[in-house]
């Protein structure tokens, strides 16, 4: 089987949007044509027929004012049959395609002396058979249109009976036309038609062909260019062509999405490479300790062991923190629905007091609803204060609040954790938020991979994190995420309160928009 590139490239020569286009279009031209013709001619010919019969008994209606022309008193200039088809003769001006001839009791008699074509030529071994016909088509009394051929023509004749009163001589006469050469005609402008069609068919296929040529050129380029990419390299980009038309954005859109897959690569190979070398460390730790220990000390067999212990349960930790910022980065990680933020506060605080021993302060809670992940944002201020307590000392206070402040873009709800403890020097406070960061590795016990959780639960929710922190006085990381929901009723309240029942002093509380510690 043909390798995949070659197989997509076969498949797009094969039926090209070029092609497809142009086939389509031919296809049209071509039905529209045909149907107009067949439409056009019908009714050409339609009509000719209809005229043909209309000049026959045009010159029907001149042989009756003859005949029945009267003098000045009222009597019949003609009294004889002869008198009559003389005169309807002299005054026939036969037109094109017509012939005159009359007959009297069935003998031929008189004809015009010009006209196109004689009905039965002097000579013509064919006359004898022609009269016959006209004798034969003729009602006595009537006047008849039949169809005819002779002399090679298609003829419509017209056989008109002359009677005269008095006299009993039986007159014909007879009016034919040359329908043949006239439908002949027509179907000699319905071939040239025909032609100049299939002509119009060539053209505005060849036309097609070289503009949409022309048109498609850059998606071809763009084909082209799309070929070249492959997973090995993103670098690649295709060239965008100019203008504003849709190829262009085609083209723009296409690059974007190159630039988001290789960033997506990136990041994912920087990911991988953190994570080996993260898991490395204790690995390490684990066989070099293995290596040095004397089996047969029991003392060192038993440090040995815990060593191993703590850096396996440290591995499990760094394990499941990765799992869970992978989940992070799912859409459906945070899940915003109306949360009593009073609730939330009161229900956090009571969770997080019992970390360890420290002095728990709730210093802030507001009575309103926001849109938020009750479960997600509990689990993030947990964290913050699991970071509170590694980072500061035994019996120090952790102040814990919820806010509703007015921000730029609305109201905002600021969920913060502070601490007393070693605090961030402020060229770490950016850096600390990146995966594997530790800045005080000698606290131990830390994936460096907290902060980004929380960061993801944030911009889940829409918002950010804060820091402000100050080394040797404390730090506060505060989430904001705006508000939204109107369906809570605002009106923040303070509402201290100490686990060993003492009261905040004024001091120790910071404005929900922060300020730098101390
Ligand atoms: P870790 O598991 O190491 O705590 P985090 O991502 O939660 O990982 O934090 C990253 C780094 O940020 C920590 O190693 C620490 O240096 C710093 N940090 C986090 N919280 C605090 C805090 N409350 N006080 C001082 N430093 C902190």
């Amino acid at each position: 089987m043909a390798p995949l590139r070659e197989r997509i490239a076969g498949s797009a020569r094969g039926r090209t949007v070029r092609t497809r286009m142009l086939t389509t279009m031919l296809a049209f031209m071509a039905v529209g044509l045909a149907v107009t013709g067949v439409l056009t001619y019908a009714a050409q010919f339609r009509a000719l027929d209809q005229r043909v019969d209309r000049e026959l008994w045009q010159e029907y209606s001149e042989l009756a004012l003859i005949a029945e022309d009267t003098d000045d008193e009222g009597r019949p200039v003609h009294s004889s049959v002869d008198s009559v088809l003389v005169h309807a003769t002299g005054a026939a001006a036969p037109s094109d395609h017509e012939s005159v001839l009359t007959f009297i009791d069935g003998q031929r008699r008189y004809q015009p002396s010009q006209q196109d074509y004689a009905l039965m030529p002097d000579g013509s071994a064919d006359s004898a058979r022609i009269q016959q016909q006209i004798l034969d088509a003729h009602v006595p009394g009537r006047t008849v249109i039949v169809s005819m051929e002779a002399h090679g023509r298609d003829l419509r004749v017209l056989i008109a009976s002359v009677d005269v009163a008095g006299d009993e001589a039986q007159g014909i006469f007879v009016v034919a036309n040359d329908i043949g050469s006239q439908r002949a005609e027509l179907w000699r402008s319905a071939v040239t038609f025909a032609g100049l069609s299939v002509i119009t068919l060539v053209v505005a296929g060849w036309v097609g062909y070289v503009v949409t040529g022309r048109l498609l050129r850059p998606l071809e380029d763009l084909r082209a260019a799309t070929e070249q990419i492959t997973v090995v390299d993103l670098e690649h980009r295709v060239p965008v062509p100019e203008g504003r038309d849709d190829v262009a954005a085609l083209a723009r859109n296409f690059n974007r999405m190159l630039a988001r897959i290789h960033a997506g690569f990136a990041e994912q190979r920087r990911f991988m490479s953190d994570v080996g070398h993260e898991l490395r460390t204790p690995l390490t730790i684990v066989r070099g300790t293995l290596e040095t220990t004397d089996v047969e000390d029991p003392d060192d067999v038993r440090e040995s062991r815990e060593i191993a212990y703590e850096e396996l349960d440290r591995m499990g930790r760094v394990v499941g923190d990765l799992s869970e910022l992978a989940a992070s980065k799912r859409p459906d990680y945070v899940r915003l629905r109306p949360v009593d933020l009073q609730h939330f506060g009161r229900s956090a605080f009571a969770r997080i007091a019992h970390i360890a021993e420290r002095e728990w302060i709730l210093e802030r809670e507001v009575d309103v609803v926001a849109d938020a992940d009750e479960q997600r944002l509990t689990q993030a201020v947990v964290q913050l204060a699991a970071n509170a307590v590694r980072y500061s000392e035994d019996g120090s206070r952790i102040f814990f609040g919820v806010d509703l402040v007015s921000g730029p873009d609305g109201p905002e709800i600021h969920v913060s954790v502070r601490d007393e403890g070693v605090g961030i020097a402020p060229d770490d406070q950016r850096r600390i938020f990146e995966r594997f960061t530790r800045v005080d590795a000698g606290r131990g016990g830390g994936t460096g991979l907290g902060l980004p959780i929380v960061l993801a639960i944030a911009e889940g929710h829409g918002g950010e994190v804060r820091v402000l922190s100050r080394p040797g006085r404390g730090s506060t990381f505060t989430i904001v995420f705006p508000q939204f929901t109107s369906a809570g009723h605002t009106g923040g309240r303070r509402a201290p309160e100490h686990r060993d029942g003492s009261s905040p002093a004024a001091d120790d509380r910071i404005s929900s928009q922060g300020r730098d510690e101390g």
